[in-house]
């Protein structure tokens, strides 16, 4: 058994009206067994998140 690796990803809240709409927020989140894999709740309304996306490091 491997510890799960939590992925940076990019989580953007699109709702209207929200503090936080358009804003991005990278952080580190463990992909969920079951759909959808990646959740997050935005911090400024209260809506699950719907803009998530992987960070990718330009390497
Ligand atoms: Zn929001």
């Amino acid at each position: 058994m491997s510890e799960p690796t939590p992925t940076l990803m990019i989580v953007t809240c699109r709702t209207a009206g929200c503090p936080n709409a358009d804003e991005s927020f990278t952080v580190r989140m463990y992909p969920n067994v079951e759909e959808p894999v990646w959740a997050a709740m935005c911090a400024g309304c209260d809506q699950m998140v719907q803009d998530i996306v992987p960070a990718t490091p330009s390497a």
